[in-house]
C-alpha cells in the first residue's frame, strides 16, 4: 500500500500534465479530424463484379475426391441459390459447395473480395485448386479474417467453386463479395476500416486517460470500470477491424482479441452500475451478471485454446447471453434511475446507443437483418466523448474543490498560526513569571539561611535593614526597622513574639515600586509570606538568643555564671599567650558572710550579693567580665591588666565594698568586706585550672592574713602555702 501513494502522485501529475499537455491536446485534435474524414469518405465508386449478381448453385456434402482432387462431375443435384451463403435444410451438414460462372471483367491484378467466410474454405477455378484458408478437412476455426482470393487475368467464363466447411452456425460468404483490382481493393480495405480504427485509438487514449484518473481518485472505483469498458471497445474494434489485417496478418490473434474484448465488454457494464445503483437497489443481480459473464470469458478462452470447442461457435451464444444480461441490467437500472446523478444517466445514455448498435450488428451478424456497412463505431465514439466529457467535468470539479480546500486550508493555517503566537506569548509571560517567582523564592531561601546564622535579634535586625531588600529586586521594597517611620502602609510586618504574650514589630516591609513581570497581586502575597517567614525565623533566634543568655547568667545577681567563665578563661589565656598582652584574675570572696546570713536572713543575703555584683558591674571596664564563682564568691578576668594594674583595681574594689551600703527593707544593714586574691598570667604553660589556683591561693593568704585585704600571688607565696 505504501508504494502506491507516491506512484499515485506520479500518476497524478501524469494526469495533470496530459490534460494540460499541449501534445495531449493535438492528438485529440488531429483524432477528431480523421474522425470526420473517416466517417466521410465512402469506399470510391471503383470499377467492381459483384458476385451476388451471379447465377449461384450450391450442393450440400462434401465431393468424392479423384486424382487428389475433388470430383465435380460426381455431383448431379445442383440447386440455384442468390448468394452462396446458408443454403436451407442443412441438417447438420459441415460441407457445401457453391460455384457460379464469372463474367466477363478486365483487372489489371483482378482479385476476389470477401468480407467473411463461414469458417473454412477452399476455392477452384475450373476444377483448379487457386486458395486456401484453414484446413476444411481438418475443420479448426482460424479466425475470420476478410479473403483476397487472386485471379488469372482471363477469368472470364470459368466457373468459380467454393468448397466450405463449418461446424458454425452459418456456413458460406458473409459481407461483400467482389471482383476488383488489388489496388482497388486495398483502398477499399484501408477507407472502410480507417474511422473505426481511428475510433479505437480514440478510446484507447480514453481508456488510459480514465484508468490513470482513477488510480489518481483512488477510490472511484467508476471510472476504473469506464476505463476498462472503454478499453473493451476499443479491442473490440481492433478486433474486427479490417484494415489491421495489413499490419498484422493473424486471422485467428485477431479475433480473439475481439471475443475477449466483446466478452468483457458486460463484465465491466454490469460492475459500473453495481457500483451505481447497489446503494440503492441492495441487489447483488448484477454482480452476478458480471461474475456470470466472468465466467463465460474465461471458460470460452480455456476451451478455444486446449482445442476442445473452437471459438467460433462461443460467439453466437454469448450475443444470447449478452440480450439476457443488457435486459437485467436495464430493469435493475431502471429501478434506480431517479437516484443516479447527471453524469451517470449521461454514461447510461451512452451505453444504451451502443446496445442498441451491438443488437443491430449482432442481428446482422447471425444474417437476421441483411448484411451493411455497419457504423459500430460509433458507439464506441459516443461512449468515449461521454467519457471525456464526464472525466474533463469530473476533473474541472475536482480541481475546483481542491481550489476551496486551499482556500479554507490557507484560512484555518493561519488561524491556528495566529493563535499559537498568542499562546507563545502567554506561555512566555508565564516562563518569565515563574523565573521571576521562583528567583524570589530561592533568595528569600538564601537570606533567610543568612538570618538563621545570625546570633542576636540585634544582628539579625540589622541583616535585614541592609540586605532583605536585595530580595525583591527588580521590584523596590523599602524596609524600615522598629522606630523608623514607614514610607508607606506596610504590605508585611516582621514581628517578634514575646514570651509574656503579645508580639513586637522589628520591621516593616513596603512596596514602593512593583515588578513589571509578576502577575497583580503576587508581590503583594509575597512580602506577606516572606514577613510571616521571617517573623518565625526571627522568633527562634530570639528564643536562641534567650536561652543562651540563661545557661551562661547568673539568675540572682545577673553576672555570668561558672560555665561562662570556665570557657572564657580558657580562651583568654589562649588569646593573651598569642597576643602577648597581659591577663589578671581576681578572686574575690566576702568574709564572715555566714555571719552575715546568720544575722539578717538568707533574703537580706541574696540583697547583699546583688549588691556587691552590682559594684562588681560597674567598677571594671566593659571588657573585663564579672562572675559569680559560686555561693560568695566572684571572679574578674582583667583583659590587658598587668599585675600593677590588677593589684590597684582589686585595691580600689576592696575599698568600694567595704564603703557600700546595703539596704534591706529600708533599714540599712552592716558593711561588708571582701578578701581578694590577685594574680597575672606569667610563666608559660600555665592553663586555667593553674590561673584559678593561683588566685585562689592568694586569696587564702588574705583570708589568713585577716580578711578584708588584697593578696598577690608570687612563686614564693606558692612554696609558703604549700610547706
Ligand atoms: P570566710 O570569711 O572565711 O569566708 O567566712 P564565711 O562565713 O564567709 O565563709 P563560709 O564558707 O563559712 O560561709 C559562706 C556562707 O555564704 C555560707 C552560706 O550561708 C552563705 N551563702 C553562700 N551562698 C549564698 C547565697 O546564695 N545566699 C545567701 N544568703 N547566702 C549564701
Ligand atoms: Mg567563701
Ligand atoms: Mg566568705
Amino acid at each position: 500500500m505504501g508504494a502506491a501513494v507516491p506512484e499515485r502522485q506520479t500518476l497524478g501529475r501524469l494526469i495533470m500534465f496530459a490534460l494540460r499537455s499541449r501534445l495531449l491536446r493535438g492528438a485529440l485534435f488531429c483524432l477528431l479530424i480523421l474522425l470526420i474524414i473517416g466517417f466521410n469518405s465512402k469506399a470510391s465508386a471503383a470499377p467492381a463484379v459483384d458476385l451476388a449478381e451471379l447465377q449461384w448453385q450450391y450442393h450440400w456434402g462434401d465431393l468424392p475426391r479423384a486424382n487428389g482432387k475433388p470430383d465435380f462431375s460426381s455431383a448431379r443435384d445442383w440447386q440455384a441459390i442468390a448468394y452462396p451463403a446458408n443454403p436451407s435444410g442443412r441438417d447438420e451438414q459441415q460441407y457445401a459447395w457453391f460455384r457460379a460462372t464469372l463474367p466477363e471483367a478486365q483487372f489489371p491484378e483482378p482479385v476476389i473480395f470477401i468480407t467473411s467466410i463461414n469458417l473454412n474454405v477452399e476455392a477452384y477455378l475450373d476444377d483448379q485448386l487457386i486458395y486456401r484458408f484453414g484446413d476444411p478437412d481438418k475443420g479448426r476455426f482460424q479466425g475470420w479474417p476478410w479473403h483476397a482470393i487472386p485471379l488469372p487475368e482471363a477469368f472470364a467464363g470459368k466457373q468459380l467453386q467454393l468448397r466450405v466447411y463449418s461446424d458454425y452456425t452459418d456456413i458460406g460468404l458473409w459481407g461483400e463479395a467482389k471482383v476488383m483490382d488489388r489496388s482497388d481493393m486495398l483502398l477499399h480495405v484501408l477507407s472502410s476500416g480507417l474511422h473505426e480504427l481511428i475510433v479505437a485509438a480514440f478510446s484507447l487514449l480514453v481508456a488510459f486517460v480514465t484508468l490513470v484518473f482513477a488510480l489518481f481518485r483512488g477510490t472511484r472505483k467508476e471510472f476504473f470500470y469506464l476505463g476498462l469498458f472503454s478499453l473493451a471497445t476499443a479491442g473490440t474494434l481492433i478486433g474486427e477491424n479490417l484494415a489491421m489485417q495489413l499490419v498484422i496478418n493473424s486471422p485467428l490473434l485477431k479475433t480473439y482479441l475481439a471475443a475477449v474484448s466483446y466478452f468483457s465488454m458486460p463484465i465491466f457494464m454490469a460492475m459500473l452500475l453495481y457500483q451505481w445503483v447497489n446503494h440503492v437497489t441492495r441487489s447483488s443481480l448484477l454482480k452476478r451478471v458480471a461474475q456470470c459473464h466472468l465466467t463465460y470469458l474465461f471458460a470460452a478462452v480455456a476451451l478455444s485454446l486446449s482445442g476442445l470447442v473452437n471459438l467460433a461457435i462461443f460467439f453466437p451464444i454469448f450475443d444470447v447471453l449478452f440480450i439476457v444480461s443488457l435486459v437485467l441490467m436495464m430493469w435493475v437500472t431502471v429501478t434506480a434511475l431517479k437516484q443516479l446523478a447527471g453524469s451517470q444517466k449521461l454514461v447510461l445514455a451512452a451505453f444504451a446507443v451502443y446496445a442498441v448498435l451491438l443488437l443491430i450488428d449482432m442481428l446482422v451478424a447471425h444474417s437476421f437483418l441483411p448484411w451493411v456497412d455497419f457504423p459500430i463505431a460509433i458507439g464506441g465514439l459516443v461512449f468515449a466523448l461521454v467519457l471525456v466529457v464526464i472525466s474533463i467535468r469530473s476533473y474541472v470539479l475536482t480541481n475546483k474543490a481542491l481550489a476551496e480546500l486551499n482556500l479554507s486550508l490557507e484560512q484555518r493555517v493561519s488561524e491556528r498560526t495566529a493563535r499559537l503566537q498568542e499562546f507563545t506569548v502567554v506561555e512566555q509571560q508565564r516562563r518569565k513569571e515563574l523565573e521571576r517567582q521562583n528567583r524570589f523564592n530561592t533568595e528569600l531561601e538564601n537570606f533567610n539561611v543568612a538570618l538563621q546564622s545570625c546570633q542576636t535579634v540585634a544582628e539579625a535586625t540589622e541583616l535585614m535593614q541592609n540586605r532583605l531588600a536585595e530580595v525583591f529586586t527588580p521590584a523596590s521594597i523599602s524596609i524600615s526597622v522598629a522606630g523608623e517611620a514607614a514610607n508607606a502602609l506596610p504590605a508585611g510586618q516582621i514581628r517578634l513574639q514575646e514570651l509574656e504574650g503579645g508580639s513586637t514589630v522589628v520591621a516593616s516591609l513596603s512596596i514602593d515600586g512593583p515588578d513589571p513581570v509578576l502577575p497583580a497581586g503576587w508581590l503583594e502575597d509575597f512580602v506577606q509570606r516572606t514577613a510571616e517567614r521571617l517573623s518565625v525565623t526571627m522568633g527562634n533566634i530570639k528564643l536562641r538568643e534567650d536561652l543562651q543568655r540563661y545557661s551562661f547568667e547568673d539568675s540572682l545577681t545577673g553576672l555570668r555564671n561558672r560555665r561562662f567563665f570556665d570557657d572564657t578563661l580558657t580562651r583568654d589565656i589562649l588569646l593573651a599567650w598569642r597576643e602577648g598582652s597581659d591577663l589578671s584574675l581576681l578572686i574575690c570572696d566576702i568574709d564572715h558572710f555566714k555571719r552575715f546570713n546568720d544575722e539578717y536572713g538568707h533574703e537580706a543575703g541574696d540583697v547583699a550579693l546583688q549588691a556587691v555584683a552590682e559594684t562588681l558591674q560597674h567598677h571594671f571596664r566593659e571588657s573585663d567580665v564579672p562572675c559569680r564563682l559560686g555561693g560568695e564568691e566572684f571572679v574578674v578576668l582583667l583583659r590587658g591588666a598587668d599585675a600593677e594594674a590588677a593589684k590597684d583595681k582589686a585595691e580600689t574594689l576592696r575599698a568600694a565594698i567595704e564603703q557600700q551600703d546595703i539596704h534591706y527593707r529600708g533599714k540599712a544593714l552592716s558593711r561588708l568586706t571582701i578578701s581578694v586574691g590577685v594574680t597575672t598570667l606569667q610563666l608559660p604553660h600555665t592553663d586555667a585550672d593553674d590561673l584559678l589556683r593561683q588566685a585562689d591561693q592568694a586569696l587564702y593568704i588574705a583570708k589568713q592574713a585577716g580578711r578584708n585585704r588584697v593578696e598577690e600571688f608570687s612563686e614564693q607565696l606558692e612554696s609558703n602555702v604549700n610547706m
